[in-house]
């Protein structure tokens, strides 16, 4: 094997000339919880090792003592010492798959959640940016795996060296020249393997890469939202059409992966047999020239041919697989490798919110590109009232609401919640007291009762009961022949949008939190489930601060304050009647989107 770390030069294709550190103490500390059992299996392994010498050996017994001396004593209890170590090796064999199993499966577990978790803490740009189906590839084909590789490889490793070293020293002590001489021809065996690896390792990473995106694919085009599309536009020709060919593509890279290697790993075949005529004609000509007992012959071809060749012809080909896991490996640890969200920042309190008084100064933003998204954001909103913002599709109002519960920072300015920097909180206490309403209301593939718990786990019946009456759905819920038991589908496809939305208001007064964050629906519902959400919005937005990205009149009239938000800006700011009399852009907004409405209500 490699030692400290590999170099690859240029073999990403069009890639940049990129190093490969191989970080061996990294993917040790995966193994380090499970040295107890790994030093069972090691202590199997060297046990089964020196039990597979004895057969040989007794067969050389056999041909130059037991058969010479025509003794069936002998020979009885030669055969009976073969049988009774084979019996032994099996048994050791069997304790050996199993603690194989506990290990490799509690480090696919212990990656797994690692990465699992991590991924839960990285921040919301970095989900904008990937396709889902690459991180579910990362998660769950690319840990299966390294399981191949832990359970399967790494044993296999350790068995083959320790049966090697074990088979050469007792070569050497027995024979010295014989053994010399069948070692010869192993370093013609040992020696293409790093370009072949090297080979390898870049086929097995494109083909990871296809992977990521047939996931990609598969996700987008079979989700709900996905399969809707596909079906309004009738694609479904060019959606097979596409997918085929990154099938075919992976098809390729699959087939150039089993190619990758085979000459070599065919001829190291041939030398497992060739290995042996050359003992045969050293170890017969000792025979002849120094008396050499043929019994010793026979056994050494046997040490070398399935102790020796056949487990060195093993490790070359491991040696090869292992080299392309680390593509794999080097997947995993980039995304552990990801900055997540820092929770705690240093000195970071983690205050209750009990006011809720919101208060941007001076706020700049970027997503990132070079389009700003907030120029210099600055307002407050008292604790408990209702801020609605209004201003053209784009301006920037999601942008604004995002920031205070930090799905993003902002590059420069502070935002401060009851006087304290959001930065100086710990994210816990911050979105503990935050409350989120948007748009498109998220349901778990559960039933109702737990979508509700979501938000508290604890809350007994009778509170989601309140809480659902409270958002107007307590009585649906109710006619459901299943009731709270009912399951929404997934995404929550089952129920109503307007449903959906009253149950992700009831989710959030069950949280209750200090200060609240509406995005209020554009898509027009009908005049009932509008008047049944309205009403839901009144307990909500009680006694709390509340952000509401407005898209009614009735929302905006009963607003304490308006802030108008055009190109990342407050333009304007003050109460319906203040902001028309102006006659600036909040009223040049009223009477073209919002006069019909007045219209349509008188
Ligand atoms: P709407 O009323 O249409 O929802 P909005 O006022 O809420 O619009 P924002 O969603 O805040 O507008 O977007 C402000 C700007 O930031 C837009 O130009 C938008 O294209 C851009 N933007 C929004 N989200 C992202 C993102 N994740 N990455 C990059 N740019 C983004």
């Amino acid at each position: 094997m490699f030692g400290g770390h590999l170099m690859w030069g240029n073999m990403y294709g069009e890639k940049p000339k990129m190093q490969l550190r191989v970080n061996w103490r990294r993917i040790g500390a995966f193994f380090l919880p499970y040295w107890r059992e790994e030093a069972t299996v090691l202590f199997c392994i060297v046990v089964a090792a020196l039990l597979g010498l004895i057969p040989a050996y007794m067969v050389a017994r056999i041909i130059d003592s037991a058969i010479p001396h025509r003794s069936l004593r002998e020979l009885g209890i030669d055969v009976a010492i073969i049988v009774g170590s084979a019996l032994v090796t099996i048994a050791f064999g069997v304790v050996q798959g199993y603690l194989n199993s506990i290990v490799g499966e509690g480090i696919m577990r212990d990656m797994r959640t690692g990465l699992v978790s991590h991924l839960h803490k990285m921040p919301l740009s970095f989900f904008t940016g990937t396709k889902t189906g690459e991180i579910m590839n990362r998660v769950s084909n690319d840990v299966d795996n390294i399981d191949n590789v832990v359970t399967g490889t790494l044993t296999s490793i350790v068995t083959n060296v320790v049966t090697i070293a074990t088979t050469v020293v007792f070569m050497f002590v027995w024979n010295w020249r014989l053994a010399l001489l069948s070692i010869v021809i192993v370093p013609l065996m040992v020696l293409p393997l790093a370009p072949v690896g090297r080979r390898m390792y870049n086929v097995r990473r494109q083909t990871r890469e296809k992977r990521d995106e047939i996931e990609s694919i598969t996700q987008e085009t079979l989700s709900i939202s996905g399969i809707t599309l596909i079906k309004s536009f009738a694609r479904e020709a060019f959606e097979h059409s596409r997918f085929y060919r990154v099938g075919t593509d992976l098809m390729q890279l699959e087939i150039k992966l089993a190619m990758v290697g085979r000459w070599f790993i065919a001829s190291i075949g041939a030398m497992v047999t060739i290995g042996p005529a050359i003992v045969w004609f050293g170890g017969g000509w000792l025979a002849l020239t120094h008396a050499l007992d043929v019994g010793v012959v026979v056994a050494f071809v046997q040490y070398i041919q399935f102790r020796l060749y056949g487990p060195g012809a093993t490790l070359a080909g491991i040696q090869v697989q292992i080299v392309s896991a680390l593509a794999v490996f080097e997947r995993i640890f980039g995304y552990l490798d990801m900055k997540p969200e820092e929770y705690e920042p240093a000195g970071a309190s983690a205050l209750a919110t009990t006011r809720g008084e919101i208060r941007f100064d001076d706020v700049r933003f970027s997503y990132g590109n070079d389009r700003t998204a907030l120029q210099g954001v600055s307002f407050t909103v008292e604790p408990g009232q209702v801020a609605a913002f209004v201003g053209p599709s784009g301006a920037g109002k999601t942008t604004i609401t995002q920031l205070v519960p930090r799905f993003y920072d902002p590059q420069g300015g502070r935002i401060l919640v009851d006087g304290h920097d959001v930065k100086s909180l710990t994210l816990e206490s911050l979105r503990r007291d935050i409350g989120i309403v948007t748009q498109e209301t998220y349901l778990f593939h559960d039933t109702i009762a737990s979508n509700l718990r979501y938000a508290k786990p604890d809350a007994t019946d009778e509170e989601l009961r309140a809480a659902a009456r409270a958002a107007n759905i307590d009585d649906f819920v109710s006619s459901l022949p299943e009731g709270y038991q009912t399951v929404v589908g997934e995404r929550g496809h089952k129920l109503s949008g307007g449903e959906r939305q009253r149950l992700a208001i009831a989710r959030v007064l069950l949280k209750n939190p200090r200060i609240l964050i509406l995005d209020e629906a554009t898509s027009s519902l009908d005049s009932h489930s509008e008047a049944a959400i309205q009403a839901a919005l009144v307990p909500l937005m009680r006694g709390r601060t509340s952000l509401v990205i407005a898209h009614r009149l009735s929302t905006i009239l009963s607003a304490d304050v308006i802030f108008v938000v055009e190109n990342g800006r407050i333009v304007e700011s003050g109460t319906h009647p203040v902001l028309l009399a102006r006659n600036g852009s909040y009223a040049r907004l009223y009477n073209r989107q919002f006069r019909d409405e007045t219209k349509v209500a008188t």
